[in-house]
């Protein structure tokens, strides 16, 4: 696979974050505040997008969308890249949205897309996975391309074949706001992150997304515990992680390097 980057841009619950080297393409996800900013400080030119998604209609996950399409766009002065979004984010739904403006949209490519579409993007292969989370219209993001699967749950509560969206993905990427069995209303906890983990077996597993209360209760503790109860390498997003995705490409590789 080409050289594959992620830069988590979060900053306690935003921000996102961003993958570089996608079948040579750019992607932020879930620009929540601060996600431009951010991208500086970490190093990535948020001029250099090509993509931007974002999963629903939650401020904490897009509300610097229409900065970075700004920044893509080159002060939307060319006629630049994809914006990808949920109903709610895209066109609204019910109260939920929309997020980005109509000027906003006006110089990229749009697509909204559903639970179950599809998109095929050269190589790469969007997919959008259901969730069940406040916005009805909230979806994950699985990609595939080059034999490498990255799938992203956004926001969501545990249910019983949330797995089947997400198994045997390289790297899983998901959204976790409170330690151990502390359920929460349309969110995973770390313990049902860890039965999500299990179900899934990818080679990676991130916690993103950490509410105040996992800062607090040491999410790297979490990841531990998670990673010797499931077996595979868990970690906890911190603020401007960098991580090199092709050495999770093939399971025999070492994972020592973290
Ligand atoms: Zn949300």
């Amino acid at each position: 696979m080409a050289d594959a980057f992620a830069t988590i841009t979060q900053r306690r619950m935003t921000g996102g974050f961003r993958i570089d080297g996608i079948d040579g393409k750019n992607l932020h996800l879930d620009p929540g505040p601060g996600a431009l900013v951010r991208s500086y400080q970490f190093g990535v030119n948020p001029l250099k997008l090509h993509g931007i998604l974002v999963s629903h209609s939650h401020t904490d996950h897009y509300s610097d969308a229409e900065v970075l399409i700004e920044a893509m766009t080159k002060g939307m002065t060319r006629n630049k890249g994809l914006v990808i979004g949920s109903q709610s984010v895209i066109n609204g739904y019910q109260r939920w949205g929309p997020c980005i403006s109509n000027y906003h949209l006006s110089k990229s490519k749009v697509e909204v897309m559903n639970a179950g579409d599809t998109l095929i993007l050269d190589n790469l292969k969007i997919t959008a996975t259901p969730t069940h989370h406040g916005d009805p219209k909230n979806i994950g993001f699985r990609m595939e391309w080059d034999g490498f699967t990255l799938s992203y749950t956004s926001d969501t509560a545990y249910f019983p074949e949330l797995h089947q969206h997400h198994k045997n993905a390289d790297v899983l990427i998901a959204s976790v706001i409170r330690p151990g069995n502390e359920k929460i209303r349309g969110h995973l906890c770390a313990d049902e992150f860890a039965r999500l983990v299990k179900e899934t077996s990818p080679k990676l597993a991130i916690m993103t997304h950490l509410g105040m209360k996992m800062i607090t209760d040491h999410p790297v503790e979490e990841a531990i515990k998670i990673t010797e109860e499931t077996g595979i390498e868990t970690i906890a997003a911190y603020d401007g992680m960098v991580m090199d995705l092709d050495k999770f490409q093939n399971k025999q590789q070492t994972l020592d390097e973290y």
